[in-house]
């Protein structure tokens, strides 16, 4: 059966000493939970220090981004040996605002992906509409785009271990959630595609999170959808408080 993941996003948030300190304090709120596999996304500088301070812990710990290259001339990137190096379990790959800001594409999304897997990490790989597509009823199409391009020629063992995150642009940061309805909406649409690109067994086996304004208020309704296994959570992951109240409803 396919694992719950709760994943915080801490984006740019949190030097150091604050990402060490929020998770000492994650740790010890969420040392008697089970059955939910707990992710934090930290900022580069801090994952390090971030590894150790959940060591004993159920804590994992993601980097937000990565180079599809091992090593060489690419100023201001990140490898996985690095990652690898240091204990980082997880990465989230083609996050919106990744695409958005940084231009980046399905076919260089993809590269990441195929990556991450072949040196042992998770790759979360985030896809989901923005508004105007939504209004337009290309929400399925683009969705459609993102879950095939991101998993392109991967095989189906290479699959079962990705993680994808549901994350609709206009939810992320406004306030608005889907409601659950509308997000099991697109979990299903995303099962669906995954039983015909790897058949039925795969599909079930894969983790589909929801992000976007996951909240303690809303997170036990969004998440006790059938498909929908987890959150990938932004704001509210800032605060161990807050965030471990959206893990205890996963
Ligand atoms: P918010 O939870 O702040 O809306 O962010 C969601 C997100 O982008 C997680 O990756």
């Amino acid at each position: 059966m396919r694992k719950t993941i709760v994943a915080g996003n801490w984006k740019m948030n949190k030097t150091n000493a604050e990402a060490v300190e929020t998770l000492k304090k994650l740790a010890e709120l969420t040392k008697d939970i089970d059955g939910v596999e707990i992710v934090i996304g930290a900022p580069f500088t801090a994952l390090s220090d971030a590894v150790k301070a959940v060591e004993g812990s159920k804590i994992k710990i993601a980097a937000q981004n990565m180079n599809p290259n091992e090593k060489g001339a690419f100023t201001g990137e990140i490898s996985p040996l690095m990652l690898n190096a240091i204990g980082v379990k997880y990465v989230i790959l083609g996050h919106s605002e990744r695409r958005e800001y940084y231009g980046e594409t399905n076919e260089f999304i993809n590269s990441k992906v195929k990556t991450a897997l072949a040196h042992d990490l998770t790759p979360i790989l985030c896809v989901g509409e923005k508004l105007e597509d939504r209004e337009a009823n290309k929400t399925e199409a683009v969705v459609e785009d993102h879950v095939k391009g991101g998993l392109k020629d991967l095989t189906k063992e290479e699959a079962k271990k990705v993680v994808i995150a549901y994350e609709p642009v206009w939810a992320i940061g406004t306030g608005k959630t889907a409601s659950p309805e509308q997000a099991q909406e697109v979990h299903k649409f995303i099962r669906n595609l995954l039983t015909d690109m790897y058949g039925e067994e795969i599909a079930n086996e894969i983790t589909i999170q929801y992000g976007g304004s996951m909240k303690p208020e809303n997170a036990k309704e969004l998440m006790s959808q059938k498909d929908i296994d987890g959150g990938l959570v932004g704001g509210a992951s800032l605060e161990a408080d807050s965030f471990a109240k959206v893990v205890k409803a996963g």
